[in-house]
């Protein structure tokens, strides 16, 4: 058993080339195709797939290496649908001076980021503005599987409009010249195509006229929107919006998208009260009847927010996630800028009220929103937008489990979270064949908990082992405070090894 042991745990590497089968015994297995849990399965994982799962015993040809699973929860690996892996938490999307000025820092945050997602569970992505880093995420030896949308704006319009810096504006590559012929080069057709060519999964429009209530920016046109739509449609790919008031909304919704990536915080002249004033829910409605996803993004919100409290880089939750020296420059004043912008934007009014402004003003009205949706059994959508802003409060994985326990708190029950996490999100991306749920033929992304996540939130965050594209992961290991070669407290974990045979 003892060879088993350091088989299974040395490293990263040692497993992969060790491992292409592996047998997971008396496990329960929590997966939102299910009405209820099945107790003491077991499942066979096989070339990075989910080959068998029974109640009896699974024979195999030769050495398999098993679990034993025992009391544990399996469910399916988590999909974020909205993170920006190029972007570097405290810093913005890693083509500012600030990134270029600390080069050491940016390089350990980008190869710790894809271990930091898997810490917490997160065994998918989809990128929605992959920024010029992206394939430092997908070069690491164990990273989420990826997939990304990729930007059309114009010079006029929101992103591009707002950046000053030339490094800033190489981020946008796919610029769409609008009232060319269809077809002519930078026309929607010739973009859209571009984009489909690519590999992407989708494109995303930003309906943004203005910070807050601010409405200087053009949008798009209506015709050019138009042309994008149908081109996407031709192309088999699905058009995400970035939309976050009232008014952005009615514009994404009108031009058929098909996913709205952020949470309605942004309410124009219509204040929170305890129920969702009525011309928000006609909104709604109309999304609903349209079939339009919604990603919440609470937690672009609230890292606005904590990022103004004066402790908002001791969170004890940062050194598993966040390499220490990164934590270290939180606390310098070069990581002030953001929040001396964040001072400047509210009149140099007090950091505590800058933040409950977030916290308890916006954040409350996204979670309304949420709630009005999923009591009308509209799907969930997960998606942290990681990290959202330059804040530093949020962090790659934490990011996506504080998201979830939003959802949780917004009083989104247990079992609509699971759904957000993973089937809606497959569903949605048009990912279903391959990830979502605990079932043959999947790809054996999969986490294995110490809790039911049915009856705990916190279940997402008592991970005992990732299995990666088959690969079985100790939690511990991935974390950016692991040391290499640390005695493992397995007798905590409850997870037993053996093979099948003597190994
Ligand atoms: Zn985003």
């Amino acid at each position: 058993m003892r060879i088993c042991l350091a088989l299974f745990c040395l490293s990263f590497h040692l497993v992969a080339a060790a491992q292409a089968a592996l047998i997971i015994e008396n496990v329960n297995i929590v997966s939102p195709h299910l009405s209820e849990p099945q107790f003491e399965m077991n499942v066979l994982v096989e070339d990075g797939e989910i080959k068998a799962i029974s109640r009896t015993t699974i024979d195999v040809d030769g050495d398999v290496p098993s679990v034993s699973a025992q009391g544990m929860y399996l469910v399916p690996g988590i999909m974020d649908s909205h993170v920006h892996v190029s972007s570097v938490p405290g810093m913005g999307f890693g083509v500012e001076p600030v990134s270029r000025e600390n080069p050491k820092l940016v390089e350990k945050y980008y190869q710790q980021q894809p271990r930091s997602f898997l810490y917490y569970g997160v065994t998918q992505v989809l990128d929605p503005n992959p920024g010029v880093h992206w394939q430092e995420f997908t070069a690491a030896n164990a990273h989420p599987d990826y997939f990304r949308c990729e930007v059309i704006t114009s010079k006029s319009t929101f992103p591009l409009v707002e950046k000053i810096d030339e490094a800033s504006k190489v981020m946008f590559e796919y610029l769409v010249d609008e009232g060319t012929t269809t077809g002519a080069p930078g026309s929607p057709e010739d973009i859209v195509q571009a984009i489909h060519a690519s590999g992407a999964l989708c494109v995303k429009l930003y309906f943004e006229d203005g910070y807050g209530n601010a409405s200087h920016w053009p949008l798009l046109s209506e015709e050019t929107l138009a042309r994008i739509r149908h081109a996407a449609t031709l192309s088999g790919l699905l058009v995400l919006a970035h939309a976050n008031a009232l008014d952005m909304y009615e514009k994404a919704i009108q031009a058929k998208v098909d996913v709205i990536a952020h949470g309605m915080w942004n309410w124009g002249e219509y204040s929170r009260e305890n129920q969702i004033p009525q011309p928000i829910a006609a909104v709604l409605d109309q999304m609903v009847r349209q079939g339009i996803g919604y990603m919440p993004t609470q937690r672009v919100i609230a890292g606005l927010g904590e990022v103004m409290l004066a402790d908002a880089k001791d969170n004890p939750e940062f050194p598993a996630v966040t390499p220490s020296e990164m934590i270290d420059w939180f606390g310098t004043p070069a990581a002030d800028w953001f929040r001396e912008e964040l001072r400047v934007g509210f009149d140099r009014l007090p950091d505590q009220t800058i933040a409950d402004i977030f916290i308890h003003g916006r954040v409350g009205k996204g979670a309304l929103v949420m709630r009005y949706l999923a009591d009308a059994k509209h799907p969930i959508l997960l998606g942290s937008d990681f990290p959202g802003s330059p804040s530093f409060a949020n962090q790659p994985g934490l990011a996506t489990a504080l998201e979830m326990k939003m959802m949780a708190d917004a009083g989104v029950g247990l079992a609509d979270v699971l759904a957000a996490a993973t089937i809606n999100n497959a569903e949605r991306f048009g990912l279903q064949a391959q990830y979502g749920t605990v079932e043959v033929g999947k790809v054996a992304n999969l986490l294995l908990l110490s809790e039911n996540p049915l009856e705990t939130i916190d279940a997402w965050t008592r991970i005992s082992y990732v299995i990666l594209n088959g690969v079985l992961i100790e939690r511990s290991t991935l974390a950016a405070n692991h040391q290499a070669g640390r005695r493992l407290k397995l007798g905590s974990a409850r997870v037993s090894f053996s093979c099948t045979r003597p190994c």
